[in-house]
């Protein structure tokens, strides 16, 4: 029943979109696609319906999501959630696929990123993906850290519409 990749395999970076189709066989595989900037990520989706989802990559052909990292060490922001077909919700992060309606946690930072997220703590409630942005870490790294330290009493989530933003405590 379990067919659900784990992590990204990345396979190859091509110029041309269907030049990926051949190199996607199992769930997770994926090229990038650069011609000039990145373009996209093309990806068999990982809980293996069988389709292949293309991750625009490049602001200006619109909607786009952030990549972090390179082709074998990939993370994307925000998450991937897929409203038609197989409906797939996940996170993208240093090539590890979360599962987010298995409430899969993400891994816990290195102690340096939990030392620079505890300093960048105010006492006002910052969101996630700004405290990221200030540090240059993958939003990912962060939003990990901040439920840590929210866990440990060091830090405060919002509740609602300020869930996603934190502040520290003392
Ligand atoms: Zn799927």
């Amino acid at each position: 029943m379990n067919k659900r990749a784990n992590r990204l395999a990345f396979k190859a970076q091509v110029e041309q979109r269907h030049e990926a189709n051949p190199l996607l066989k199992m769930p997770g595989d994926a090229a990038l696609v650069y011609r000039g900037v990145l373009r996209s990520l093309v990806m068999a989706c990982p809980d293996g319906c069988g389709e292949l989802l293309t991750i625009n990559l490049d602001a200006r052909a619109g909607k786009a999501w952030r990549a972090y990292g390179s082709q074998e060490v990939l993370s994307l922001f925000p998450s991937v959630w897929r409203e038609t077909g197989c409906k797939s919700h996940f996170i993208l992060w240093q090539s590890k696929i979360y599962w987010c309606d298995w409430n899969d946690e993400l891994d816990t930072p290195m102690e340096d990123v939990m030392e620079l997220v505890r300093g960048c703590l105010s006492n006002e409630l910052v969101p996630y993906v700004d405290i990221a942005d200030a540090l240059q870490l993958v939003p990912w790294a962060v939003l990990s850290a901040c439920h840590r330290l929210a866990r440990e009493g060091v830090a405060q989530e919002g509740k609602n519409k300020q869930r996603g933003q934190f502040r520290r405590t003392i």
